[in-house]
């Protein structure tokens, strides 16, 4: 049975001009350099990849905060290419890893669950407060909270209120730019577990962000892995974190996990540092730090291949 797709990105692309000084010419940075992904009708798909590999910027571009170089996007089969940015947010919505700063602290819970409501102009008043209602009771949230202030709340019950405002309009696709991170460790657990339940319940499709691969093969049923703009293993979770078939993704995994996100991902133990994005390294761009490397490595760049549970671009014939 073909399962719906609820997001698709083809060959999506984002290049930035840098200026590099009076005499020196302009520098193009690639930060998303062809990427084609799938999204099935709930499925979580983890993002997973160190500081400046591109996260960042795709998550923007699935928001409508940046614009496509070249490329589509497609939700529920439908083109986003030219929507503007409100319509975009009926289809994706946001779940910020900072819930201090993403909710304003002028409003109320209840303000701030209904503002998608009222700047989409879905429902009259009454609806829109049955709605926001519905939507506290589905995040855990006492019916009383709707009076509260962000700043009377504790981080837990603020990300709690930021997946209400996500999910009030019911989007296609929610973008979890890491949920937890800035929580304490003891809510992690708790918000983590919410937004599995979610899923289940409402069938829900996340794009989940994240620098740590324990919340990714908690959440993930897929998981993507991103070097220097590009896709470089894309697996069945089970699948890569048995046997990962990319170096990099070898290196994530081997890498101590810190629950301190303030850390961000760990030290790899490769050698080399990561490479600067305006002028890559030839062939596969990960081959100065690759323990792996061999013959066609520099030259070559590899073509993405079909594995099992996925596909990989690497030259190696077998698992890293
Ligand atoms: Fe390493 Fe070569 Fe594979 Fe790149 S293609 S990850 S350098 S083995």
């Amino acid at each position: 049975m073909s399962r719906e797709i609820a997001l698709e990105l083809c060959d999506i692309r984002r290049e930035f001009t840098l200026g590099r000084g009076l005499f020196r010419p302009l520098a193009t940075l690639k930060a998303v350099d062809g990427i084609s992904l799938r999204l099935h009708r709930g499925e979580t798909l983890g993002l997973v990849g160190e500081s400046g590999c591109g996260k960042s910027t795709l998550a923007k571009l699935l928001l409508g905060l940046l614009a496509p170089t070249s490329g589509d996007i497609l939700v529920g089969g439908e083109h986003l290419r030219g929507v503007d940015r409100k319509r975009m947010a009926r289809h994706i919505q946001p779940i910020f890893q900072d819930p201090y700063s993403s909710l304003n602290p002028r409003k109320t819970v209840r303000e701030i669950v209904a503002l998608p409501l009222k700047v989409h102009g879905l429902g009259t008043p009454a609806e829109q407060q049955r709605r926001v209602a519905e939507m506290l009771d589905v995040v855990g949230l006492p019916r009383r909270a709707a009076d509260s202030h962000p700043g009377q709340l504790s981080g837990g019950q603020r990300q709690r209120v930021a997946i209400a405002r996500a999910l009030v309009m019911r989007p296609d696709v929610l973008i979890c730019d890491e949920p937890t991170s800035a929580l304490d460790v003891s809510v992690q657990a708790q918000i983590l577990n919410l937004l599995l339940e979610l899923k289940r319940e409402f069938g829900l499709t996340y794009l989940l962000i994240s620098h740590n691969l324990a919340v990714v093969e908690h959440l993930a049923d897929r998981v993507a892995v991103m070097y220097l703009g590009k896709i470089v293993e894309e697996r069945e979770r089970a699948a890569l974190f048995a046997q990962p078939a990319h170096p990099y993704t070898r290196a994530l995994l081997d890498a101590v996990l810190t629950p301190d996100p303030a850390l961000g991902l760990p030290a790899l133990g490769l050698g080399g540092s990561f490479p600067n994005p305006i002028s890559p390294p030839s062939g596969c761009a990960f081959h100065p730090r690759c323990p792996r490397c061999f013959g066609p490595c520099a030259e070559r760049y590899p073509e993405r291949e079909t594995i099992p549970g996925g596909s990989k671009r690497c030259h190696l014939p077998e698992p890293a």
